[in-house]
């Protein structure tokens, strides 16, 4: 992933008045939300909505209870 150096990305640049989405056009430059596919939300970036973020945070979550540590304390310790 390339990252241009500037921080004005905070919201999608989008032309007022021109609001006619083409099925067919599909922009790849746009950034979409990874859970659904929308339009990221600035407020909830990287996701569309709290939803989707909430989906994605369960499954780190999942991913990060199946790793069980197995750490006992030592006896040998003192
Ligand atoms: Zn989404």
């Amino acid at each position: 992933m390339t990252v241009p150096s500037g921080g004005d990305d905070d919201f999608p640049k989008d032309p007022p008045g021109e609001k006619s989405a083409s099925p067919d056009l599909v922009r790849v430059t746009a950034r979409a939300c990874p859970i659904c596919g929308h339009p990221v939300e600035a407020r909830y970036r990287p996701f569309c909505s709290k939803r989707c973020a909430d989906i994605d945070l369960g499954r780190w979550v999942l991913g990060t209870y199946r790793i069980e540590t197995n750490e006992a304390p030592d006896p040998d310790e003192m």
